[in-house]
């Protein structure tokens, strides 16, 4: 089968892992975004525990360790990504307060009402925004804090181009108010909202995918799949670049109410 007009679906989860992994953050953020967003959470001590979901290779996981007390698990899908998590945090000393995790974000390995603080970076998305909410919600305590960025719409209509690339990759995708509204509705007060600024895409995102690239191809020297999921890299960086003014990233903030 040929690998033309495949959408990133459509390739070997190993390949997408493997491109990814050679990279600091494997969505749109950025250390001040993750500041920002924890500039909200007031209720963290030395004894807390948070948990970081679909973690990736663990670069917001890292900001947050040593911004905050308290024991992270960062717990994500693919183990190389887990190991390299591992090691930043051994590197960096904190491997007593930081670990990683190979594991489902549908399947939580939690106790019930144990955790202080949800962490979610672009990765809420792979069990959807509504249900993350609701199921991930009973693992924290009452007055607990959830934080995660998800894509948005920031106008009720746009451009068929851009509304089809995103029904297409992830139905869900909301309003900014319609996704409040969610919150709230599970069962959070909604306690901040703000858009990720360019330079998470930018700089953060789109430009060390050229790096991680080069290192990919060479690893991957004449293989046709590789290749191709190669070129399905810039589409998404052009209708960003295209389209910003219609969609982008959010953090969303908020803390568990007794209901
Ligand atoms: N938070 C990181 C990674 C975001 S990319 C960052 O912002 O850089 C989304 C991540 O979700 C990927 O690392 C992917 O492996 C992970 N993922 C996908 N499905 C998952 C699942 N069911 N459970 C846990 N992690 C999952």
């Amino acid at each position: 089968m040929s690998n033309e007009n495949k959408t990133i679906h459509e390739f070997d989860f190993n390949l997408i892992c493997d491109f990814f992994k050679n990279m600091e953050r494997q969505g749109p953020g950025s250390p001040e975004a993750t500041l920002k967003a924890l500039s909200f959470i007031d209720n963290l001590s030395d004894n807390s525990c948070i948990a970081d979901l679909g973690c990736g290779t663990g670069g917001q996981t890292m900001t947050l360790a040593k911004h905050v007390q308290g024991k992270i698990t960062g717990l994500d899908l693919f183990p190389d990504f887990i190991n390299i998590l591992n090691r930043n945090a051994m590197q960096s000393g904190l491997q007593d307060r930081v670990k990683g995790i190979v594991g489902s974000m549908d399947n939580l390995p939690f106790e019930h009402e144990e955790l202080d603080l949800i962490w979610s970076e672009g990765a809420i998305y792979n069990i959807g925004f509504e249900r993350g909410l609701n199921e991930w919600r009973k693992y924290l305590k009452t007055g607990g804090y959830i934080a995660v960025s998800e894509s948005s719409w920031f106008t009720d209509e746009r451009p068929a181009e851009i509304n089809d690339f995103w029904m297409d990759a992830y139905p869900e995708i909301d309003t900014i108010p319609n996704q409040v509204a969610k919150i709230h509705k599970a069962g959070y007060l909604p306690v901040a909202t703000f858009i990720l600024p360019e330079n998470c895409w930018t700089e953060h995102y789109f430009a060390p995918k050229v790096k991680a690239q080069e290192i990919f191809l060479n690893e991957h020297a004449g293989n046709k799949a590789a290749e191709e999921f190669m070129k399905l890299q810039p589409h998404e960086e052009d209708l960003y670049r295209k389209y910003k003014e219609f969609y982008g990233y959010v953090f969303f903030i908020a803390k568990k109410t007794g209901r």
